[in-house]
């Protein structure tokens, strides 16, 4: 009888050392800049001409997600910002080497909100959006590095699940008024593909502890003329998230937004445009959030390529335009593109360093998934900017984002979705 006992004592802690267990965390950060101690230009609209904020409308948070799998800790930082720059990434890192976060395994996106803060240290892009005070990027990494070891602290066992459902009536593809008839001509519609993708996190009693939510569009509803700091429609998303779904911090990724725009918003002003759209989309979202199933025990895991970008090449219809830029721009833009992909259980988030068009973010997909990842969800505005990412069909049509945003040639696009169906390879399969 004892021996019994005493063996069901040894395969009980058996099973406990082996059973595979993810733990999360979360966690929250204010990283809006104080605008009454420094000059805080913003960055979104060049039309602004580099004028500071006057003050702020909303603040700007970060998120964490904190992932433990074993011995490798992965982090997601959702951040209302235009983008993210390799400097403010570093800044964060090393305030958590303690707690083996290294740059491979922090994933930072932007929400692409065009009413944060320039904070580049480039000149090309200080030309654009106005010369910020290097002051402010000190006090928005260490927000950002508390909230992570906040999200450490009260990391703990955690029960996973996914959803995704059509939001309807909320996009537009913004380029179908480039080459329009030339378009129609060839049989083109617009593309938009509404689809709103979630993963849940509950704790082990089934409570709903974090919402990540990834969704492709612009924040645009506030236009140049907004000088107050603002999270945008993905702050009011979220807060509202929170208000219906009491102890879940809710995270924000864009997906591939280069040619999606927010469309049906309506109110008199752009600020009651914006708590419209925000708003409604939230409330679908809660509605659906409800019946997602969770699953514990799944395994997360984090990896990241830097891959030499093609040269830079302007098109040929914007020579003149660049003329100004060129040597700024050369200097500025980045040689290689950040790739990262955070996989957990059988999705993976497929971050990319700038704003791939919803095209490109679909071929991102099919290339990720081809290598073995059941569902890819493309991640834009992630933890570098490299412009826009479109493909050689759009390169063609001109427009915005090609004449003004396009710095690596028509193959941008077709790169950046080889480059992550070869990262995909060493992620795929790695439990489930
Ligand atoms: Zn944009």
């Amino acid at each position: 009888m004892m021996r019994t006992t005493f063996s069901m004592v040894c395969l009980l802690m058996f099973l406990s050392l082996t059973v595979p267990a993810l733990d999360i965390g979360v966690g929250t950060a204010d990283i809006t800049p104080d605008v009454k101690a420094y000059r805080v230009p913003m960055a979104g609209y060049g039309a602004r001409l580099g004028r500071p904020a006057t003050g702020v409308h909303d603040p700007l948070e970060a998120k964490v997600l904190f992932l433990r799998d074993g011995a490798e800790t992965s982090v997601l930082v959702c951040c209302d910002l235009r983008s993210i720059t390799p400097e403010f990434k570093q800044a964060i890192a090393e305030q958590c080497a303690d707690l083996k976060v290294d740059a491979d395994h922090l994933f930072m996106a932007a929400s692409h909100t065009h009413d944060g803060p320039s904070m580049y240290p480039e000149k090309f892009w200080q030309m654009q959006f106005g010369k910020y005070d290097p002051a402010i990027i000190g006090p928005m990494a260490s927000a950002v590095a508390a909230a992570i070891h906040d999200a450490a602290k009260n990391a703990a066992p955690a029960r996973v699940g996914f959803g995704e459902f059509e939001a309807l009536g909320f996009t537009r593809n913004r380029r179908w008024g480039y080459d329009t008839e030339a378009r129609k001509a060839a049989g083109e519609t617009p593309l938009t593909e509404p689809v709103v993708w979630m993963l849940r996190v509950d704790g082990m009693d089934g409570a709903c502890r974090a919402l990540l939510v990834n969704f492709a569009c612009h924040p645009t509803i506030l236009d140049a003329d907004n000088m107050l700091l603002s999270a945008e429609w993905p702050g009011v998303m979220r807060r509202e998230l929170e208000r219906l779904m009491p102890g879940a911090t809710t995270l924000f990724t864009n997906g591939g937004e280069g040619d999606q725009s927010p469309d049906g918003a309506t109110g008199e002003s752009n600020f009651q445009q914006m708590e419209d759209f925000g708003t409604r989309l939230a409330r679908l979202i809660a509605e659906k959030a409800k019946t997602i199933e969770t699953k514990p025990d799944l395994s997360a895991h984090c990896a990241r390529v830097l891959a030499e970008l093609p040269p830079l090449a302007f098109p040929e219809s914007a020579k003149a335009k660049h003329a100004a830029y060129a040597e700024a721009a050369i200097a500025a833009l980045p040689r290689k593109a950040e790739i990262q992909m955070l996989r957990i259980g059988p999705a993976a988030l497929v971050g990319l360093p700038g704003e791939p068009i919803l095209a490109v973010a679909q071929a991102v997909r099919e290339s990720v998934q081809a290598a073995g990842v059941e569902r890819a969800v493309p991640v834009g505005l992630a933890n570098d900017y490299s412009g826009y990412i479109v493909n050689e069909k759009e390169y063609a049509h001109g427009g915005y984002e090609v004449e003004s945003r396009s710095y690596y040639g028509p193959g941008l696009g077709a790169f950046v979705a080889e480059q992550a169906g070869a990262l995909a390879g060493t992620v795929a399969g790695k439990g489930n």
